[in-house]
């Protein structure tokens, strides 16, 4: 997955460009930046990438969640549906807008199993964030007639999927207004950078101003321009923008090298009947930016972790005792641990998931194994990786 292990010669001379003028700014100064507008042009090569109406490019994944949910009105009180399973940015970005984060439980696609959406839905439920993780997706037309049968908007962080597609169209630009991050392991990076899709007018608009102070980017007198509303500095600069217009150019290349790596080690484990691979919805094409595949228990699923260590296998995870991806380790999360007061509403969410049965998620998350595929192996790396990641599992399915 990660683009920076490919940065190159079209990256340098991107940011070079930018350099060349010194303008580092993505709005105003037109007379000055000769032609160059990074923002701009990474935004129209990604409609065109994402086929979508609208982009916003914003400072990173998790700024575009809060823009994404405070551009569709989501704010104090508001019940956001996400997954236990996901980056801690999801509730972050949630609760940076007073919004209160309802987790539900996950299914065998490793997000939002609809029926525990269905089921979490109250009359303050305002909008459901599925997460596309680790490069596949959620049942998204069955979440999106939850979303459309009980008026909610639907959010798709698509940060660890680009390139991904459900029914031919482009992961993150199916639900109502959709995420992405380009930090540095991401797929495409931009060092650090974001930025929210839609095809909704409104939420855009509202994306661009609230991400710039509530700047309405009306005429080319920045002083002079009106807020037509309150908002915030999520801006990206043009030296972010430069590195990942470079390598969305070359997000045909990076997507190939990652099937290619992808399919090379499903292959090899498919011979082992006792793996089950994730479910990838109907319709649904991954990313390849993981390979993710599941253990019959979760002592297999640890015994395996640790022979793949021992063995040299790296960027290889199970998350059940993972601090950044999975809801066991959120402590910080659960025991409220803010620096600044936290409204009633979203203290008794917290204390409520102390107690709340995620054994659901456990069950799916404890034999997960998901596997980064990365785009500097060379072909010759991944056989034996492949060859190798066999051999450590049937060795410990052996002994069990
Ligand atoms: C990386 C990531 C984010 C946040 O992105 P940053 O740019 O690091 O803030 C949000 N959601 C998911 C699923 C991610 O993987």
């Amino acid at each position: 997955m990660p683009g920076f292990e490919l940065f190159g010669d079209t990256e340098r001379e991107s940011v070079n460009d930018v350099l060349d003028n010194g303008i580092l700014m993505r709005y105003g100064f037109d007379g000055m930046r000769n032609g160059h507008w990074k923002a701009k042009a990474l935004e129209s090569e990604l409609q065109k990438t994402l086929n979508t109406n609208h982009v916003q490019l914003v400072s990173s994944g998790t700024a575009a969640v809060s823009v994404a949910l405070a551009s569709a009105g989501v704010g104090a009180g508001d019940e956001v549906i996400m997954p236990t399973f996901t980056f801690v940015a999801s509730f972050e970005a949630i609760m940076m807008l007073g919004a209160i984060p309802v987790l539900v439980d996950i299914d065998s696609t490793l997000t939002l199993d609809p029926k525990a959406v269905e089921a979490a839905i109250t009359q303050n439920t305002k909008a459901v964030m599925v997460v596309q993780m680790c490069g596949s997706m959620g049942d998204m037309d069955t979440l999106k007639s939850i979303c459309d049968n009980h008026n909610l908007i639907f959010v798709e962080d698509a940060c660890q999927a680009i390139g991904g597609t459900y029914n031919g169209k482009s992961l993150g630009s199916i639900a109502d207004v959709g995420c992405f991050s380009f930090d540095f392991v991401k797929t495409i990076t931009c060092g650090e950078g974001g930025a929210v899709i839609t095809n909704n007018k409104d939420y855009y608009l509202n994306a661009d101003h609230y991400s710039d102070h509530g700047h309405d980017h009306m005429g080319n007198d920045r002083g002079a321009e009106t807020h037509p509303f309150l908002g915030y500095n999520f801006r990206i600069s043009e030296l972010h923008a430069a590195v990942g217009l470079a390598q969305v150019k070359r997000l045909p290349e990076f997507l190939a090298i990652q099937k290619r790596n992808f399919n090379i080690i499903k292959n090899e484990l498919a011979t082992i009947p006792e793996i089950e691979f994730r479910t990838v919805p109907k319709g649904g094409i991954e990313s390849c930016a993981f390979l993710s595949f599941f253990l019959p228990s979760l002592e297999i699923s640890r015994k395996v972790s640790e022979a793949f260590k021992s063995n040299g296998i790296d960027v290889c995870w199970n998350y059940f005792d993972n601090n950044w991806h999975y809801i066991r380790e959120w402590h910080h999360l659960k025991d409220a641990k803010s620096l600044y007061p936290l409204s009633s509403e979203i203290k008794n969410a917290l204390e409520e998931l102390k107690t709340q049965n995620f054994s659901q998620s456990d069950f799916y998350i404890g034999r997960n194994i998901s596997c980064l595929i990365k785009l500097s192996w060379t072909e010759e790396e991944v056989r034996e990786r492949a060859l190798k990641m066999r051999n450590c599992i049937n060795e410990v399915l052996i002994g069990n």
